[in-house]
């Protein structure tokens, strides 16, 4: 899957987070990825995500308020549960303070 930026355009400060995982089917294999963004002071969250379940690649936004973190596909309409990314965010911003 292509990323849906070129990182070189993106500004310092831009995105509250910005991001790229892996995603596993039920069974735990990792047969999906997903880019998941938000830009600075905007509510949703963006995604492009390939589905761990069908394959089928798609995009959206959405708001994410309750853990864990989930996107139903639009294809075959499983849930898809995200990795732990608002902790990555956090240690990452953490980090660079
Ligand atoms: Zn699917």
């Amino acid at each position: 899957m292509k990323p849906p930026f070129d990182p070189k355009t993106i500004k310092p400060g831009e995105f509250s987070y910005l991001t790229k995982r892996n995603l596993t089917d039920s069974a735990g294999a990792e047969k999906g990825e997903i880019f998941l963004w938000k830009r600075r002071g905007e509510e949703e969250s963006h995604f492009v995500l390939q589905c761990p379940h069908c394959g089928k690649e798609q995009d959206g936004s959405i708001t994410l308020l309750k853990r864990p973190y989930r996107i139903r596909c639009t294809h075959c309409q499983r849930s898809i549960t995200l990795p732990k990314l608002m902790e990555e965010a956090k240690k990452k911003r953490g980090d660079s303070e």
